[in-house]
């Protein structure tokens, strides 16, 4: 969701929807996306960046050519004694939230992924297992990519094994948490042609936060949206529009929370852009009308947004690398350098 993805919705949408919540948003900066392997980054590189401060290669998920092991900022929270939270509208395992909890080379490893996902302190895990439970399973005859694949029981029973709690309705969530949280929100598919499982993503929210926000030493929720990705991958106009609202419907969720609890930072970017979407008026300037192109359905070197609100929002300004926020979400939150 690049600079260009975030334009080209706004205006889409401004005659029906007016301004979006992004836009409100006090304090911008603009991001580099490049991986150690070139430009283009993947999703596991760039969220490996921002999740620990360290670039790597693509594909590679919270490991680096040097072997080197570095805390995510999600381990530091928790060593802080922070709440952590960990909710994506794809596949839990997939990379963007797995930079904050796994490390392996490959990041289609997803039945070791989730292995190490449940068996961290994190409180709240919350997205699709289907690619973690297909390679888990390893039905006879290959599932149907359209049809839902059931919640996996072999999955629950390792989660359990790890002591954590399989739950499958954002409603089910308690209103508190502590040192002894781990629960897994297993999300059924939400349409199996468009990667996406579980409520939207500001119902999720709204069930957590009360949850994290019990905490009295604070939180740390990472919370991704997967749509606009897959929009831009399927150059496909009406999902980018869909998975730009369904973020701003979720920060609004988030900016209501930070009105009664107004110690919250928060921040919304991309881990790199997809599709160099944008709008094109044939050179006719006396037009008002503008069509919408795609460059290509890959990722691209567009720098993102990072759109910050709350106490410490000035760290945020400026154009810097992805692993450079990992060091200015550290410093803002005053997290411990080390996880232990
Ligand atoms: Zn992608």
């Amino acid at each position: 969701m690049g600079v260009s993805m975030v334009s080209t919705v706004a205006e889409l949408v401004r005659a029906d929807h007016g301004p979006l919540a992004l836009e409100s948003m006090p304090v911008t900066g603009l991001m580099r996306t490049a991986s150690l392997t070139g430009p283009i980054t993947d999703s596991a590189a760039s969220a490996t960046a921002f999740a620990t401060g360290h670039k790597t290669t693509n594909r590679a998920l919270g490991t680096y050519p040097d072997g080197s092991r570095h805390p995510t900022l999600a381990e530091l929270a928790e060593a802080k004694g922070l709440a952590t939270a960990l909710l994506t509208t794809t596949d839990l395992t997939d990379a963007s939230p797995a930079a904050f909890a796994a490390r392996v080379a490959n990041r289609k490893e997803h039945v070791e992924i989730f292995e190490q996902m449940v068996a961290t302190d994190i409180d709240l895990l919350a997205g699709g297992l289907r690619s973690a439970a297909v390679r888990f399973d390893r039905p006879t005859t290959k599932p149907a990519a359209d049809k839902p694949y059931p919640i996996s029981d072999g999955l629950r029973t390792r989660a359990a094994a790890a002591g954590r709690l399989m739950l499958t309705d954002p409603a089910d969530l308690p209103t508190t948490t502590d040192d002894r949280t781990r629960l897994l929100l297993a999300y059924p598919e939400r349409s199996p042609l468009d990667d996406a499982f579980g409520p939207r993503t500001a119902a999720t929210l709204a069930a957590a936060l009360p949850m994290l926000a019990s905490d009295p030493d604070g939180f740390f929720l990472f919370a991704e949206i997967e749509e606009t990705d897959c929009a831009g991958h399927a150059m496909d106009t009406d999902r980018a529009v869909a998975g730009v609202l369904e973020l701003d419907e979720a920060l609004r969720v988030a900016l209501d929370f930070q009105k009664d609890h107004p110690d919250t930072l928060i921040l919304v970017t991309a881990d790199h852009d997809t599709g160099g979407m944008t709008l094109d008026n044939r050179g006719d300037y006396d037009s008002p009308r503008a069509e919408v192109l795609w460059i290509s359905g890959n990722h691209t070197a567009s720098l993102v947004g990072v759109y910050a609100a709350g106490p410490g929002a000035e760290a945020f300004t400026g154009v810097y690398e992805n692993a450079d926020l990992f060091t200015r979400i550290r410093d803002a939150l005053a997290l411990p350098h080390k996880a232990d």
